[in-house]
Protein backbone atom coordinates (compact mmCIF):
# COMPACT_ATOMS: atom_id res chain seq x y z
CA UNK A 1 0.00 0.00 0.00
CA UNK A 2 1.63 3.40 -1.07
CA UNK A 3 2.01 6.00 1.86
CA UNK A 4 -1.23 8.09 1.83
CA UNK A 5 -0.95 11.44 0.66
CA UNK A 6 -3.99 13.88 1.73
CA UNK A 7 -4.03 16.75 -1.31
CA UNK A 8 -7.39 17.73 -1.25
CA UNK A 9 -7.97 20.13 1.85
CA UNK A 10 -10.35 22.17 -0.07
CA UNK A 11 -12.93 19.94 0.38
CA UNK A 12 -12.10 19.53 4.10
CA UNK A 13 -9.28 19.08 6.18
CA UNK A 14 -8.26 17.12 9.53
CA UNK A 15 -9.42 18.13 12.07
CA UNK A 16 -6.18 19.05 14.66
CA UNK A 17 -5.80 17.34 17.70
CA UNK A 18 -5.46 19.86 19.98
CA UNK A 19 -9.15 21.11 18.51
CA UNK A 20 -10.15 17.57 19.43
CA UNK A 21 -8.84 17.65 22.80
CA UNK A 22 -10.14 21.05 23.75
CA UNK A 23 -13.56 19.72 22.38
CA UNK A 24 -13.85 16.29 24.36
CA UNK A 25 -14.97 18.01 27.86
CA UNK A 26 -17.33 19.72 26.52
CA UNK A 27 -18.99 16.19 25.37
CA UNK A 28 -18.69 15.17 29.45
CA UNK A 29 -17.56 17.10 32.16
CA UNK A 30 -18.97 20.55 30.61
CA UNK A 31 -22.08 19.15 29.28
CA UNK A 32 -24.71 22.18 30.47
CA UNK A 33 -26.53 23.66 28.53
CA UNK A 34 -25.16 27.64 27.94
CA UNK A 35 -29.20 29.38 28.18
CA UNK A 36 -29.46 27.31 31.88
CA UNK A 37 -29.24 29.82 34.97
CA UNK A 38 -26.99 27.45 36.57
CA UNK A 39 -23.21 26.64 37.29
CA UNK A 40 -23.42 23.67 34.54
CA UNK A 41 -24.75 26.39 31.95
CA UNK A 42 -22.43 29.18 33.24
CA UNK A 43 -19.18 27.12 32.30
CA UNK A 44 -20.47 26.42 29.08
CA UNK A 45 -21.71 30.17 28.26
CA UNK A 46 -18.15 31.37 29.22
CA UNK A 47 -16.30 28.59 27.18
CA UNK A 48 -18.31 29.80 24.45
CA UNK A 49 -18.08 33.57 24.73
CA UNK A 50 -13.79 32.92 24.48
CA UNK A 51 -14.45 30.92 21.23
CA UNK A 52 -16.19 34.16 19.83
CA UNK A 53 -13.50 35.99 20.55
CA UNK A 54 -11.08 33.86 19.24
CA UNK A 55 -13.03 33.41 15.66
CA UNK A 56 -13.19 37.28 16.19
CA UNK A 57 -9.53 37.70 15.87
CA UNK A 58 -8.95 35.76 13.14
CA UNK A 59 -11.33 37.93 11.18
CA UNK A 60 -10.83 41.00 12.30
CA UNK A 61 -14.57 41.58 13.64
CA UNK A 62 -14.20 44.35 15.66
CA UNK A 63 -17.45 44.28 18.25
CA UNK A 64 -19.01 41.34 20.08
CA UNK A 65 -22.00 39.55 18.84
CA UNK A 66 -20.83 40.15 15.59
CA UNK A 67 -20.36 36.16 14.92
CA UNK A 68 -24.10 33.82 14.37
CA UNK A 69 -23.27 30.38 14.99
CA UNK A 70 -24.63 28.21 12.23
CA UNK A 71 -24.10 24.14 11.64
CA UNK A 72 -22.21 25.17 8.31
CA UNK A 73 -20.63 27.12 5.66
CA UNK A 74 -23.78 26.34 3.78
CA UNK A 75 -26.29 27.19 6.17
CA UNK A 76 -24.40 31.00 6.70
CA UNK A 77 -24.73 31.59 2.92
CA UNK A 78 -28.70 30.54 2.91
CA UNK A 79 -28.63 32.91 5.77
CA UNK A 80 -27.23 35.71 4.60
CA UNK A 81 -28.92 35.99 1.59
CA UNK A 82 -32.24 35.30 2.78
CA UNK A 83 -32.20 37.29 5.01
CA UNK A 84 -31.46 40.40 2.37
CA UNK A 85 -34.23 39.58 0.73
CA UNK A 86 -36.17 40.20 3.55
CA UNK A 87 -34.18 43.53 5.25
CA UNK A 88 -33.66 45.23 1.94
CA UNK A 89 -37.44 46.08 1.15
CA UNK A 90 -38.04 47.66 -2.24
CA UNK A 91 -35.19 45.75 -3.24
CA UNK A 92 -35.33 41.68 -5.01
CA UNK A 93 -32.47 41.41 -7.03
CA UNK A 94 -29.29 39.60 -6.07
CA UNK A 95 -25.87 40.15 -7.69
CA UNK A 96 -23.65 37.19 -7.41
CA UNK A 97 -20.66 35.49 -9.74
CA UNK A 98 -21.02 32.34 -11.98
CA UNK A 99 -18.33 30.69 -9.70
CA UNK A 100 -20.17 30.67 -6.28
CA UNK A 101 -20.31 27.47 -4.72
CA UNK A 102 -23.37 25.69 -4.79
CA UNK A 103 -24.27 26.73 -1.36
CA UNK A 104 -24.51 30.08 -3.15
CA UNK A 105 -25.72 29.41 -6.33
CA UNK A 106 -28.67 26.78 -5.41
CA UNK A 107 -30.25 29.10 -3.21
CA UNK A 108 -30.02 31.55 -5.77
CA UNK A 109 -31.54 29.15 -8.87
CA UNK A 110 -34.04 28.57 -6.16
CA UNK A 111 -34.87 31.94 -5.58
CA UNK A 112 -35.32 32.65 -8.93
CA UNK A 113 -37.65 29.68 -10.02
CA UNK A 114 -39.96 30.46 -7.17
CA UNK A 115 -40.14 34.21 -8.36
CA UNK A 116 -38.34 35.46 -4.92
CA UNK A 117 -35.81 37.21 -6.93
CA UNK A 118 -34.20 38.31 -9.80
CA UNK A 119 -30.30 37.13 -9.85
CA UNK A 120 -27.59 38.15 -11.88
CA UNK A 121 -24.73 36.07 -12.60
CA UNK A 122 -21.54 38.19 -13.26
CA UNK A 123 -19.25 36.45 -15.56
CA UNK A 124 -15.39 35.65 -15.30
CA UNK A 125 -12.63 35.58 -17.65
CA UNK A 126 -10.43 33.23 -19.09
CA UNK A 127 -8.09 33.29 -15.74
CA UNK A 128 -11.26 33.02 -13.48
CA UNK A 129 -11.01 37.33 -12.81
CA UNK A 130 -14.51 38.54 -11.85
CA UNK A 131 -15.78 41.14 -15.07
CA UNK A 132 -15.97 44.36 -12.63
CA UNK A 133 -17.55 46.36 -14.95
CA UNK A 134 -20.22 43.70 -15.71
CA UNK A 135 -20.94 43.58 -11.97
CA UNK A 136 -20.93 47.30 -11.48
CA UNK A 137 -23.36 48.01 -13.94
CA UNK A 138 -25.72 45.27 -12.83
CA UNK A 139 -26.15 47.11 -9.08
CA UNK A 140 -29.17 49.16 -8.77
CA UNK A 141 -31.52 50.75 -6.95
CA UNK A 142 -33.32 46.81 -6.26
CA UNK A 143 -30.41 44.74 -5.48
CA UNK A 144 -30.63 43.71 -2.36
CA UNK A 145 -27.56 42.36 -2.15
CA UNK A 146 -24.34 41.31 -4.06
CA UNK A 147 -22.29 37.95 -3.16
CA UNK A 148 -18.81 37.28 -4.25
CA UNK A 149 -16.67 34.70 -2.68
CA UNK A 150 -13.54 35.74 -1.32
CA UNK A 151 -11.72 32.88 -2.63
CA UNK A 152 -13.27 30.33 -5.37
CA UNK A 153 -12.87 26.61 -3.84
CA UNK A 154 -11.91 24.94 -7.25
CA UNK A 155 -8.65 27.37 -8.55
CA UNK A 156 -7.96 29.12 -5.61
CA UNK A 157 -8.50 32.79 -7.81
CA UNK A 158 -8.66 35.50 -5.36
CA UNK A 159 -11.18 38.42 -5.81
CA UNK A 160 -11.35 41.75 -4.95
CA UNK A 161 -13.95 41.88 -2.38
CA UNK A 162 -12.82 44.97 -0.45
CA UNK A 163 -13.46 47.12 -3.50
CA UNK A 164 -16.86 44.90 -4.48
CA UNK A 165 -18.32 45.58 -1.25
CA UNK A 166 -17.64 49.57 -1.89
CA UNK A 167 -19.71 49.35 -4.90
CA UNK A 168 -22.59 47.27 -3.61
CA UNK A 169 -22.75 50.35 -0.72
CA UNK A 170 -22.96 52.72 -3.31
CA UNK A 171 -25.89 51.13 -4.85
CA UNK A 172 -27.40 50.96 -1.39
CA UNK A 173 -27.08 47.52 -1.47
CA UNK A 174 -25.77 44.58 1.36
CA UNK A 175 -22.51 42.46 0.67
CA UNK A 176 -22.30 39.13 1.40
CA UNK A 177 -18.91 37.25 0.79
CA UNK A 178 -18.39 33.41 1.12
CA UNK A 179 -15.30 33.35 2.54
CA UNK A 180 -15.16 29.48 3.58
CA UNK A 181 -12.31 29.19 0.88
CA UNK A 182 -9.98 32.03 2.74
CA UNK A 183 -10.52 32.17 6.41
CA UNK A 184 -7.70 30.97 7.78
CA UNK A 185 -5.55 30.95 4.85
CA UNK A 186 -4.86 34.59 3.78
CA UNK A 187 -4.86 37.48 6.46
CA UNK A 188 -8.67 39.17 7.32
CA UNK A 189 -9.34 42.02 8.68
CA UNK A 190 -13.12 42.75 8.52
CA UNK A 191 -12.85 45.96 10.80
CA UNK A 192 -11.18 47.67 7.92
CA UNK A 193 -13.52 46.88 5.15
CA UNK A 194 -17.01 47.68 3.92
CA UNK A 195 -18.19 43.78 3.82
CA UNK A 196 -21.46 43.44 6.01
CA UNK A 197 -21.31 39.65 6.08
CA UNK A 198 -19.61 36.96 5.52
CA UNK A 199 -19.53 33.03 6.39
CA UNK A 200 -16.76 30.50 7.41
CA UNK A 201 -17.26 26.88 8.28
CA UNK A 202 -14.65 25.12 11.03
CA UNK A 203 -14.18 21.71 8.63
CA UNK A 204 -12.16 24.01 6.53
CA UNK A 205 -9.28 25.33 8.81
CA UNK A 206 -8.58 22.03 11.08
CA UNK A 207 -11.89 22.49 12.76
CA UNK A 208 -14.62 19.86 13.07
CA UNK A 209 -17.86 19.74 10.47
CA UNK A 210 -20.83 21.11 11.01
CA UNK A 211 -20.03 24.37 12.72
CA UNK A 212 -19.89 27.10 10.69
CA UNK A 213 -20.43 31.12 11.38
CA UNK A 214 -21.72 33.81 10.02
CA UNK A 215 -20.28 37.52 10.72
CA UNK A 216 -22.65 40.19 10.60
CA UNK A 217 -21.91 43.78 11.07
CA UNK A 218 -23.12 45.36 13.93
CA UNK A 219 -25.88 47.53 12.43
CA UNK A 220 -26.69 45.31 9.49
CA UNK A 221 -30.14 43.83 10.55
CA UNK A 222 -30.43 40.10 10.52
CA UNK A 223 -34.13 38.18 9.76
CA UNK A 224 -33.50 34.75 11.40
CA UNK A 225 -33.65 31.88 8.99
CA UNK A 226 -34.11 29.05 12.12
CA UNK A 227 -36.72 30.10 14.81
CA UNK A 228 -36.80 28.90 18.42
CA UNK A 229 -35.20 29.74 21.26
CA UNK A 230 -32.91 32.59 22.29
CA UNK A 231 -30.03 31.35 21.17
CA UNK A 232 -27.62 33.72 19.15
CA UNK A 233 -29.58 36.47 20.25
CA UNK A 234 -32.37 35.62 18.37
CA UNK A 235 -30.38 35.02 15.35
CA UNK A 236 -30.26 31.44 14.90
CA UNK A 237 -32.43 29.09 17.25
CA UNK A 238 -31.27 25.84 18.58
CA UNK A 239 -29.06 24.87 21.58
CA UNK A 240 -25.25 25.88 21.01
CA UNK A 241 -22.95 23.33 19.63
CA UNK A 242 -20.39 24.18 22.48
CA UNK A 243 -18.50 21.28 21.61
CA UNK A 244 -17.91 22.54 18.32
CA UNK A 245 -17.79 26.14 19.28
CA UNK A 246 -15.14 25.53 21.23
CA UNK A 247 -12.92 23.50 18.83
CA UNK A 248 -13.77 26.13 16.02
CA UNK A 249 -12.10 28.74 18.82
CA UNK A 250 -9.24 26.49 18.86
CA UNK A 251 -8.63 26.29 15.23
CA UNK A 252 -9.10 29.79 14.63
CA UNK A 253 -6.02 30.80 17.45
CA UNK A 254 -4.17 28.18 15.78
CA UNK A 255 -4.78 29.06 12.16
CA UNK A 256 -3.70 32.48 13.19
CA UNK A 257 -0.39 30.86 14.32
CA UNK A 258 0.15 29.15 11.12
CA UNK A 259 -0.83 31.73 8.76
CA UNK A 260 2.59 32.81 8.44
CA UNK A 261 3.51 29.18 7.66
CA UNK A 262 0.49 29.18 4.93
CA UNK A 263 2.25 31.80 2.88
CA UNK A 264 5.80 30.92 2.88
CA UNK A 265 6.04 27.00 3.49
CA UNK A 266 2.80 25.51 2.04
CA UNK A 267 2.94 27.79 -0.40
CA UNK A 268 6.41 27.04 -1.49
CA UNK A 269 5.48 23.38 -1.76
CA UNK A 270 1.96 23.92 -3.82
CA UNK A 271 4.35 26.27 -5.95
CA UNK A 272 7.11 23.41 -6.34
CA UNK A 273 4.25 20.91 -7.58
CA UNK A 274 2.96 22.96 -9.92
CA UNK A 275 6.38 23.76 -11.43
CA UNK A 276 7.26 20.07 -11.41
CA UNK A 277 4.19 19.29 -13.43
CA UNK A 278 3.96 22.02 -15.51
CA UNK A 279 7.84 20.70 -16.82
CA UNK A 280 6.64 17.35 -17.07
CA UNK A 281 3.86 17.24 -18.21
CA UNK A 282 3.62 18.46 -21.46
CA UNK A 283 -0.12 19.97 -22.84
CA UNK A 284 -1.07 21.01 -19.28
CA UNK A 285 -1.45 24.28 -18.02
CA UNK A 286 -2.66 26.16 -14.74
CA UNK A 287 -6.40 27.04 -14.64
CA UNK A 288 -7.47 30.68 -12.07
CA UNK A 289 -5.67 33.85 -11.67
CA UNK A 290 -1.89 32.70 -10.40
CA UNK A 291 -1.21 36.26 -9.69
CA UNK A 292 -4.38 36.47 -7.18
CA UNK A 293 -4.49 32.80 -5.92
CA UNK A 294 -4.84 31.39 -2.03
CA UNK A 295 -1.48 29.78 -1.30
CA UNK A 296 -2.55 26.04 -1.17
CA UNK A 297 -4.46 25.55 -4.78
CA UNK A 298 -3.23 24.39 -7.85
CA UNK A 299 -5.41 23.60 -10.29
CA UNK A 300 -4.21 22.14 -13.17
CA UNK A 301 -5.78 20.55 -16.62
CA UNK A 302 -3.95 18.38 -18.37
CA UNK A 303 -5.64 18.36 -21.67
CA UNK A 304 -7.62 15.09 -23.47
CA UNK A 305 -8.07 13.30 -20.64
CA UNK A 306 -10.91 12.52 -18.13
CA UNK A 307 -10.19 13.73 -14.46
CA UNK A 308 -12.10 11.17 -13.07
CA UNK A 309 -9.74 8.40 -14.41
CA UNK A 310 -6.69 10.76 -13.10
CA UNK A 311 -7.98 10.54 -9.84
CA UNK A 312 -8.42 6.92 -9.85
CA UNK A 313 -5.01 6.39 -10.56
CA UNK A 314 -3.89 8.48 -7.88
CA UNK A 315 -5.83 7.44 -5.39
CA UNK A 316 -4.28 3.42 -6.07
CA UNK A 317 -1.38 5.20 -5.32
CA UNK A 318 -2.14 6.62 -2.09
CA UNK A 319 -2.83 10.36 -3.35
CA UNK A 320 -6.31 12.13 -2.88
CA UNK A 321 -6.98 14.89 -5.04
CA UNK A 322 -10.05 16.53 -6.60
CA UNK A 323 -11.26 16.93 -10.55
CA UNK A 324 -12.89 20.08 -11.75
CA UNK A 325 -16.30 17.78 -13.24
CA UNK A 326 -18.63 16.65 -11.34
CA UNK A 327 -20.42 14.01 -11.98
CA UNK A 328 -23.77 14.82 -12.10
CA UNK A 329 -26.37 12.35 -13.02
CA UNK A 330 -24.23 9.81 -14.94
CA UNK A 331 -22.89 12.66 -17.53
CA UNK A 332 -19.39 13.86 -17.09
CA UNK A 333 -19.79 17.67 -17.27
CA UNK A 334 -16.68 19.74 -16.59
CA UNK A 335 -17.65 21.47 -13.40
CA UNK A 336 -19.68 24.92 -13.58
CA UNK A 337 -16.82 27.09 -12.84
CA UNK A 338 -14.91 25.60 -15.70
CA UNK A 339 -17.42 26.98 -18.14
CA UNK A 340 -17.39 30.25 -16.73
CA UNK A 341 -13.93 30.29 -17.66
CA UNK A 342 -14.46 28.95 -20.76
CA UNK A 343 -11.44 26.58 -20.52
CA UNK A 344 -11.68 24.28 -24.07
CA UNK A 345 -13.65 21.09 -23.58
CA UNK A 346 -10.76 18.98 -23.49
CA UNK A 347 -9.28 20.80 -21.40
CA UNK A 348 -11.71 21.07 -18.72
CA UNK A 349 -12.17 17.53 -18.39
CA UNK A 350 -8.72 16.82 -17.22
CA UNK A 351 -8.53 19.70 -14.73
CA UNK A 352 -7.44 18.23 -11.31
CA UNK A 353 -7.53 20.28 -7.80
CA UNK A 354 -4.69 19.61 -5.52
CA UNK A 355 -4.99 21.72 -2.03
CA UNK A 356 -2.64 21.59 0.27
CA UNK A 357 -2.80 22.67 4.11
CA UNK A 358 0.19 23.21 6.72
CA UNK A 359 0.59 19.20 7.36
CA UNK A 360 1.44 18.97 3.84
CA UNK A 361 5.39 17.64 3.49
CA UNK A 362 7.99 18.06 0.66
CA UNK A 363 7.74 14.11 0.60
CA UNK A 364 4.00 14.71 -0.46
CA UNK A 365 4.95 16.52 -3.64
CA UNK A 366 7.71 14.45 -4.53
CA UNK A 367 5.30 11.26 -4.70
CA UNK A 368 3.15 13.15 -6.97
CA UNK A 369 5.66 14.35 -8.94
CA UNK A 370 6.78 10.76 -9.25
CA UNK A 371 3.83 9.02 -10.22
CA UNK A 372 1.44 11.40 -12.29
CA UNK A 373 3.45 11.90 -15.39
CA UNK A 374 3.43 7.98 -15.72
CA UNK A 375 -0.40 8.07 -15.06
CA UNK A 376 -1.01 11.15 -17.36
CA UNK A 377 1.01 9.18 -20.48
CA UNK A 378 -1.00 5.61 -19.46
CA UNK A 379 -4.27 7.66 -20.19
CA UNK A 380 -3.27 9.73 -22.85
CA UNK A 381 -2.22 6.66 -24.79
CA UNK A 382 -6.15 5.21 -24.64
CA UNK A 383 -7.72 8.21 -25.45
CA UNK A 384 -8.77 8.79 -28.63
CA UNK A 385 -8.09 12.73 -28.94
CA UNK A 386 -4.98 12.46 -27.77
CA UNK A 387 -2.24 12.57 -31.08
CA UNK A 388 1.04 12.94 -29.88
CA UNK A 389 2.97 16.11 -27.85
CA UNK A 390 2.39 19.35 -29.87
CA UNK A 391 -0.12 17.65 -32.53
CA UNK A 392 -3.93 19.12 -32.49
CA UNK A 393 -6.65 16.95 -30.67
CA UNK A 394 -8.52 14.75 -33.09
CA UNK A 395 -12.11 15.47 -33.87
CA UNK A 396 -13.13 16.50 -30.76
CA UNK A 397 -16.32 19.14 -31.43
CA UNK A 398 -18.33 19.27 -28.14
CA UNK A 399 -18.95 22.87 -27.38
CA UNK A 400 -20.69 23.97 -24.33
CA UNK A 401 -24.47 24.50 -24.53
C1 LIG B 1 -16.90 23.99 1.56
C2 LIG B 1 -17.47 25.26 1.07
C3 LIG B 1 -18.75 25.68 1.45
C4 LIG B 1 -19.66 24.83 2.29
O1 LIG B 1 -19.26 24.73 3.64
P1 LIG B 1 -19.90 23.55 4.51
O2 LIG B 1 -19.51 23.88 5.92
O3 LIG B 1 -19.29 22.29 4.02
O4 LIG B 1 -21.36 23.61 4.31
C5 LIG B 1 -19.20 26.89 0.98
N1 LIG B 1 -18.45 27.66 0.20
C6 LIG B 1 -17.21 27.30 -0.19
C7 LIG B 1 -16.42 28.21 -1.06
C8 LIG B 1 -16.69 26.09 0.22
O5 LIG B 1 -15.48 25.72 -0.19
Amino acid sequence: MARPVYLDNNATTRCDERVVSAMIPFFTEQFGNASSMHAFGAQVGGAIKKARQQLQALIGAEFDHEIVYTASGTEADNTALLSALETQVGRNEIVTSAVEHPAVLALCEHLEKTGRAKVHRIPVDAKGRLDVDAYRKALGPKTAIASIMWANNETGTIFPVEKLAELAHEAGALFHTDAVQAVGKIPIDLKSTEIDMLSLSGHKLHGPKGIGALYVRRGVKLRPMVRGGHQERGRRAGTENAPAIIGLGVAADMALEYMAEEQTRVKALRDRLEKGLLQRIGSSFVTGDPEHRLPNTLNIAFEYIEGEAILLFLNKEGIAASSGSACTSGSLEPSHVMRAMNVPYTAAHGATRFSFSRENTDADVDQVLDVLPGIIARLRQLSPFWQGEGKAAAEFAPVYA
